[in-house]
């Protein structure tokens, strides 16, 4: 709306300019003319006529200066109607110079029509075409200086009345063709203001106006609204890789199969043209009115996550785009339009979490969830600032000679401890925000500020096991910041592993992997942790430079339960690890059963609760002295703990 009135603004503005610079010209001129035929008048002896013109001139003068000093243009053009009428009635009276006045009559009460709007212009034509027939033709013509023929005053009044409609009529449809121009102009305004220039659909603009009116009407009614709020699947990499023109090629489809999908035919809820609206790049949003039950709104969604039908044919090209669907209704699940946006928002999320090309309802759950995950994100940023992280250590075990060969950095955020939350759920809200790189560059710097005290003091060389996350991987800073703390601390690089989950991996990542080997080339080395997990094809694994495998948890805790299986991955990772000389860790020791399984077939190293817990600094102080003093069996160790 605003955006439209600044247009016709606009317009108007550049209209007055010209009409202002059409006075300034007119004034010029005609104050020239007025001068020379005032002073020529005056030569002449027509005394009266050359008094009129010359105060004409000055009117004029004074009304120039006016213009220039941006004065109210309508009173410019009061001034300068006043002085075009004066000089033309005074033309007719005196007859002018030689009796040529009507001549000069005619220019000047056609500049004076076209100085005026349409109206205006017809008011001044009616005054001067009553008063001019009033001297020509009545008893007053007796005042006039000149006497004028029945013809002349007849032939005057006809050339003077075709002289102003051809004026009134040009001057009328210029108006219409500026209004045409207006009106059409504000169209297009509208359009861009409301529409999506790409697909046509209604944009954000629009939405927010429709839903507003609708829930106003439904809450009147007493009806039920569904919205539901889409985001494409995979829309980025369809960008990235085939360019934005496939892009838009693909969004412009998509809103077509919407449209179909969406038609009112045998739709479970009444349907407008402006329930369809794209709300920004690949968002967008179906409105049902009217919607019988909540579930109904869930057969619609399938109808559109039908139209991918294993994904959308663009430019010859097969995409694998798909669209995950969050649904909320009204008034059932939110009371305001924001409300509804943001739970149906909230529940799109929950599809895509859940897996993509879904649909998901909205519950409080939800809500409830995203509560957890921004009070968990708040604790993490007090805990980095008051410094409320600390590290706890777990050792790691020859599983030959139970020697402590060494240790992994565990962190604990004691805002969150006493709440039971640990870093299995905060370090996923962490990596979905900046604060993880904040966060692993803590750890590393801490742990090995341990590391470097443990060296000093004890003088351990066993190795310190950091866990970073997978975002790392990305980060091209990463080994430097690395560099930095090693040089920093004094620490050998080889005492340092950096354990990577497997599901961190993605498949072909150049990048990633370019990352990997500079931190390689530190002297570092790197643990793909919770093996297993990840079902990534070993032979895929092998590209990343890797130097240990820590089998999975959940592996080492299923070896003497019902499932076979698990004993069988278990020895096929240490088998496969033993082809590519990797270095193998069974993490998740409960038992000494499964310890002695993971001697017996030739497992390197081991961890879990059944050898150590983790531990903090000082507990792990006097472990490390105990096992030097003496060499001990390690199920010992753990009974010492
Ligand atoms: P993870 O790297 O697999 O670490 C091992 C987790 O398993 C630890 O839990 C440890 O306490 C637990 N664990 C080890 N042995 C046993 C056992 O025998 N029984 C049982 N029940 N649990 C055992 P924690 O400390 O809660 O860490 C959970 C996860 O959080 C870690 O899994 C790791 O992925 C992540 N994490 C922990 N510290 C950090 C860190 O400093 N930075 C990053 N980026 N992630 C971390
Ligand atoms: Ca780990
Ligand atoms: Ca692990």
């Amino acid at each position: 709306m605003t955006s439209n009135n600044q247009s016709s603004h606009e317009m108007l503005k550049v209209r007055s300019e010209r009409h202002i610079l059409l006075c300034k010209v007119l004034s010029f001129i005609g104050t020239t003319f007025l001068l020379i035929f005032g002073i020529i008048s005056i030569n002449d002896q027509a005394f009266f006529l050359g008094s009129v013109l010359l105060f004409c001139m000055c009117a004029g003068y004074i009304n120039l200066y006016l213009l220039y000093r941006n004065t109210s243009i309508e009173l410019s053009v009061n001034i300068l109607n006043g002085i075009l009428l004066i000089l033309s009635f005074t033309l007719l009276f005196t007859g002018g110079s030689q009796n040529t006045g009507v001549l000069w009559i005619y220019p000047i009460i056609a500049i004076n029509l076209f100085i005026n709007r349409f109206w205006s212009a017809v008011f001044l034509s009616l005054i001067f075409f009553i008063i001019s027939n009033i001297l020509l033709f009545t008893p007053l013509s007796d005042f006039l200086l000149v006497n004028y023929s029945l013809h002349q005053s007849i032939r005057f009044e006809l050339t003077l009345l075709a002289l102003c409609l051809i004026c009134l009529a040009a001057i009328h449809s210029e108006e219409k063709a500026y209004n045409t121009i207006i009106l059409m102009h504000d169209e297009d305004m509208r359009k861009l203001a409301y529409y999506d220039s790409l697909t046509g659909l209604p944009n954000r603009q629009n939405f927010k106006i429709n839903i507003t009116r609708i829930l106003q009407r439904a809450e009147k009614e007493q009806q039920r609204v569904g919205l539901l709020y889409i985001d494409l699947d995979n829309f980025k990499q369809v960008n990235d890789n085939y360019g934005h023109e496939v892009g838009d090629q693909l969004l412009c489809l998509f809103s077509t199969l919407l449209k179909e999908a969406t038609r009112p035919t045998d739709l479970v809820a009444k349907r407008e043209p402006e329930d369809l609206a794209r709300l920004a790049g690949d968002e967008f949003v179906v409105i049902l009115n009217d919607l019988d039950s909540t579930i109904s709104a869930g057969t619609v969604a399938e109808r559109i996550l039908r139209v991918f039908d294993g994904g959308l044919n663009v430019a010859g090209i097969h995409h694998s785009v798909f669209a995950s669907i969050g649904i909320a209704v009204f008034p059932e699940d939110a009371k305001t339009p924001d409300e509804l946006q943001h739970h149906a928002d909230l529940a799109m999320y929950q599809a895509k979490k859940n897996g993509r090309n879904r649909f998901e309802f909205y519950t409080k759950e939800i809500t409830d969830e995203l509560k957890e995950r921004y009070r968990i994100e708040e604790c993490l940023k007090i805990a980095l600032e008051e410094n409320l992280f600390s590290l706890v250590y777990m050792p790691l075990f020859d599983c030959q000679t139970s020697e402590i060969v060494g240790i992994e950095a565990l962190l604990r955020c004691q805002n969150l401890e006493v709440d039971g939350i640990g870093p299995d759920k905060f370090i996923p809200i962490a990596e979905t925000t900046n604060l993880i790189k904040e966060i692993d560059l803590w750890v590393v710097e801490n742990s090995m500020a341990t590391l470097a005290k443990l060296l000093a003091d004890k003088d351990f060389k066993g190795k310190l096991c950091i866990n970073i996350s997978g975002i790392e991987i990305q980060n091209e800073l990463f080994p430097d910041n690395v560099k930095e703390l090693l040089e920093k601390y004094c620490i050998p690089p080889s005492l340092v592993e950096f354990e990577i989950t497997e599901t961190a991996f993605v498949l072909d990542d150049e990048k990633g992997i370019a990352i990997l080997k500079k931190l390689k080339t530190l002297g570092v080395s790197l643990a793909l942790d919770d093996f297993g997990t990840g079902y990534t094809a070993f032979s895929q694994l092998m590209h990343y430079p890797a130097d240990c495998l820590k089998i999975d948890r959940s592996f080492i805790d299923g070896l003497f339960s019902e499932q076979e299986a698990m004993k069988k991955m278990v020895s096929i990772i240490k088998n496969l690890a033993e082809l590519y000389e990797l270095r193998v860790v069974g993490e998740g020791v409960e038992t000494e059963e499964q310890l002695k399984y993971l001697q017996n077939i030739g497992c390197d190293w081991a961890q879990g609760y059944f050898l150590s817990k983790p531990i903090k600094l000082d507990e792990l102080e006097k472990l490390l002295a105990l096992s030097e003093s003496e060499t001990v069996d390690s199920s010992t160790l753990s009974k010492r703990l």
